[in-house]
């Protein structure tokens, strides 16, 4: 098969073919970019160059013919190199083959053909060559049949699974990967190996697990990934905390639903809202905290009380194990978890302007992060309550809304500083400063005086008086 007529459309095949013929290595387009032209997606960011001898010195060869010329990033002890162009990353990379012992996921490589190469590739889709040689450019090789594959939309390794996915363990996570954004059946043969070869996944830094991890979840349906991972066992190894949420319990006719399944449908629901990792991350934990605030009350049912706080503060220990960052996205995500069941509270018609003010406070700029959790998580399968519930949030949003434009709670800033305080009374700092502060912002939440410098001194003077503090004339 030959695929000429669209790599003669692209400059840079021809920049790198004839380079290669001139130091007389031959060479291929390999990996993600092959797969994802020939699935017709031409979005493709990241460009392999495989060629039969050395990566580093093709690209000093092709850096040649670019203008103005280029950066080479070189990666010697890998023996590959990478230079951008028109936006694009091209890595340039020799071939290998490559030998694996058992407590390493990284290999003893040699130089090898390009069969070698391919053999070493995680599966047929991703082990497709394109040639780059004069004598049969833009010829397809494909050993495994991976063009089939594609078709059929399967994921296989190249050669034995069970062998394939104990030598490097992440391909586990990159087959479920793979299936979750190309929506692509695993094979059943190979994932009996992913299940097989689980524990395997210790040998593997956390930081390459949730980086696949991460793209599961920021795929369109990450519930596909999520799935796979919990039949594999890799979710009970990389986050028990999610599996402990399956299982319906039912005691004297008192049921509760799946908490688990009931989280992948609100990370589906969220990831049609938001493109945000940590948004996505709050969904996936807004309920971790019920397997362990579970309990039966008699003629009650099944109650998970506060659940929110429990798992808001679970958070911490996950991140830290998983290696997430600790600052911002951490506490965002606490915060979400924590306040994700003060909306459903507020969606009275008779409830307090004051209640959304403390709400607007606590919240900031991410209120309406958490009304979007609040709609996702509404998975009831009665349509006339799932639109009843959304309108209420909705109703409820546009209240928000109202009271921020009349108020602004969301950035607040006392209108009377320290200073203005302690110009007022003519004293130094001391703690009459806090709680008059503390008055004030409480007085203005509660509705008692709006959101101003004026009634803010007003209300100042009143309790710097009721403190003993004398007024500076
Ligand atoms: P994408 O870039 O969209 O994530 P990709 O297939 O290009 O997908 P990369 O991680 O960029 O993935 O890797 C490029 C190629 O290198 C893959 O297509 C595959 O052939 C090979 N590869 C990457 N990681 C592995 C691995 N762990 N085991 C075997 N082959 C791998
Ligand atoms: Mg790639």
């Amino acid at each position: 098969m030959k695929l000429v007529s669209a790599l003669h459309n692209k400059e840079i095949f021809r920049i790198v073919s004839r380079s290669a013929k001139k130091i007389q290595q031959d060479c291929y387009v390999v990996g993600g970019y092959v797969r994802d032209f020939l699935l017709g997606k031409n979005d493709s960011k990241d460009l392999d160059i495989l060629t039969i001898g050395e990566g580093i010195l093709l690209a000093k060869e092709v850096s040649k013919y670019i203008k103005p010329s280029p950066r080479i990033n070189i990666f010697k002890r890998f023996g590959t190199a990478m230079l951008e162009y028109n936006n694009q990353k091209i890595e340039f990379v020799g071939s290998r083959k490559e030998s694996y012992c058992s407590h390493s996921r990284h290999p003893v490589i040699e130089f090898g053909s390009l069969q070698d190469d391919q053999n070493r590739r995680d599966f047929t889709i991703n082990a497709l060559a394109i040639s780059l040689n004069e004598n049969n450019y833009g010829e397809l090789i494909d050993p495994f049949g991976g063009l089939l594959d594609l078709k059929r939309k399967i994921l296989k390794t190249p050669l034995n699974s069970d062998i394939t996915y104990s030598d490097d363990p992440l391909r586990m996570m990159r087959a479920i990967r793979f299936a979750t954004q190309l929506q692509f059946f695993i094979e059943e043969s190979s994932f009996l190996s992913i299940q097989k070869n689980k524990n395997r996944i210790n040998i593997v830094s956390i930081e390459r697990i949730i980086d696949e991890f991460n793209k599961i979840l920021l795929s369109k349906n990450p519930s596909i990934g999520l799935f796979l991972l919990y039949k594999s066992g890799l979710l009970s190894i990389i986050l028990p905390e999610l599996t402990l949420l399956q299982g319906i319990e039912e005691k004297n006719g008192y049921k509760h639903k799946d908490n688990f399944y009931h989280t992948l449908q609100v990370v589906d629901n969220i990831s049609k809202e938001t493109n945000s990792i940590w948004l996505r991350w709050a969904a996936l934990l807004h309920d971790i905290g019920k397997s362990y605030t579970k309990k039966f009350l008699p003629k009650i049912g099944w109650s998970f009380h506060s659940h929110e706080f429990v798992g808001s503060k679970m958070v911490t220990n996950i991140f830290k194990r998983l290696k997430l960052p600790k600052g911002i996205p951490l506490k965002y995500v606490k915060k979400m978890i924590q306040h994700s069941y003060r909306p459903i509270a507020l969606i009275e018609k008779n409830t307090r302007d004051s209640a959304i003010r403390r709400l607007l406070f606590d919240m900031g700029e991410d209120i309406g992060d958490l009304i979007k959790l609040c709609i996702a998580d509404i998975t009831t399968n009665n349509l006339e309550k799932k639109k009843q519930y959304k309108k209420n949030f909705c109703l409820l949003m546009k209240r928000i809304k109202q009271l921020e434009e009349k108020d602004r709670i969301k950035n607040w800033k006392s209108p009377i500083s320290g200073n203005d305080i302690m110009k007022a009374f003519h004293i130094h700092p001391c703690k009459e400063i806090g709680i008059i502060k503390n008055f004030i912002k409480e007085s203005i939440l509660e509705g008692k005086i709006s959101n101003e410098f004026h009634s803010a001194y007003f209300m100042m003077l009143k309790k710097g008086e009721d403190l003993g503090l004398k007024k500076n004339n």
